[in-house]
């Protein structure tokens, strides 16, 4: 039996009927661009997460890149995020011409609260927290540092959508919280999406300027803005995904669950939960000194996995210029080096997962 790392065709077919007469409804209504299902999604997905406004846009990285230039964070401005991250999360900071400050994860694979005030310096403007592999951060505190220093809070939620911390969902602790519908993501579209969420009336207001290349009113344009428009199609399969998607967490808590339970070699660290915090498990990432011993063994028994992610940003060709060498952050750079994310998707049969786990549990490095 061939176990792929992720299997979005499952999502698919959970919901093939809603999913094509959704589909079908948008085509033959002659309206393609930020219409009523946008608007629709929009109020949805606000309610879901608990924010007073959405705003659709094209992808994730947009999202990134539009919160810190609607908060004015550019040339010359410092934002804080963790070393371990996708790479877009830097992506949407130095776009805008603004400098990333690296700080190191905790055990949780999320940014170490306690690392942050020492990385903070007058040109600092916002942490970006990630809450990755979709689980919540640290957020009491994180929340109180910025609040104590004045810096804006931005949270990347593309890997976390409907998780918690406290009860309260991601993206709504700090001034925007982005999120990405990339089709592998836990509310996937199909095809790229993404939006904000936030509280503020005017940041809302000018992030939907700016998604429509500055105007408000057609014609009339006020700054020079981007083409991040959500389509229709996207936000109309994504409206039968969003209401199916409470379903949707609970089968990846209980795949993560079995896993936890189930797994047991001393030569695998398992991902831990924080006390307080809730993850949606976007990934089930473990850890292995032997991983690419581990790789090779399950790739022998067809089953696939995927290295989330295999080079930190600040060791990547993209960024040289800011120049780190390795060494520069170890704990960063042992984690790249050891995580590796298991199968893990919505419509995983119980006999997929035992087959991982009995495959695991036999590694002997
Ligand atoms: C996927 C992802 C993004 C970017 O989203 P896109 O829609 O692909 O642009 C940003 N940050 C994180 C943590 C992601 O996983």
């Amino acid at each position: 039996m061939k176990i792929m790392p992720n299997r979005l065709d499952r999502g698919f077919y959970m919901f093939q009927q809603e999913f094509e007469d959704k589909a079908l409804e948008v085509l033959r209504s002659g309206w393609y661009v930020l219409g009523r299902e946008v608007e629709a999604f929009e109020k949805e997905f606000a309610a879901y997460t608990g924010a007073n406004y959405c705003v659709g846009l094209a992808s994730g990285l947009d999202a990134l890149w539009l919160a810190f230039r609607v908060l004015g964070i550019g040339s010359g401005d410092e934002v804080i995020v963790q070393g371990n991250t996708y790479i877009a999360s830097v992506m949407g900071i130095t776009i805008n011409g603004a400098t990333p400050v690296f700080v190191e994860p905790d055990e949780y694979y999320n940014i170490d609260a306690e690392k942050i005030e020492e990385k903070i310096t007058e040109r600092t403007k916002a942490v970006l927290v990630v809450h990755l592999y979709g689980q919540a951060s640290r957020m009491d505190r994180i929340a109180k540092i910025c609040k104590k220093h004045h810096l804006r809070l931005v949270e990347d939620c593309a890997q976390s959508h409907g998780a918690c911390f406290q009860g309260q969902m991601t993206g709504t602790f700090g001034d925007i919280g982005c999120f990405s519908f990339y089709p592998s993501k836990n509310l996937g579209a199909f095809g790229d999406g993404g939006a904000i969420i936030t509280n503020d009336e005017n940041i809302a207001r000018d992030m939907r300027i700016y998604r429509n290349y500055g105007s408000e009113k057609r014609y009339y344009n006020k700054v020079v803005g981007a083409n991040s428009r959500l389509d229709e199609l996207q936000a109309g399969l994504l409206r039968v995904r969003l209401s199916h998607l409470g379903q949707l967490e609970k089968e990846r808590v209980q795949i993560a669950g079995r896993y936890t339970s189930k797994l047991r070699n001393p030569l695998l660290i398992l991902p831990q939960v924080r006390e307080g915090a809730t993850s949606v498990w976007h990934q089930y990432v473990i850890r292995c000194e032997a991983r690419e011993d581990l790789i090779r063994y399950l790739d022998e028994r067809e089953i696939g996995t995927i290295i989330h992610y295999p080079i930190p940003p600040h060791l990547s060709e993209a960024y040289a210029g800011l120049g780190y060498r390795e060494g520069a952050f170890p704990i960063t750079e042992h984690y790249a080096k050891t995580v590796l994310s298991i199968p893990m998707y919505n419509g995983m049969t119980e006999e997929e997962q035992e087959t991982v786990i009995q495959a695991l549990n036999q590694f002997a490095g």
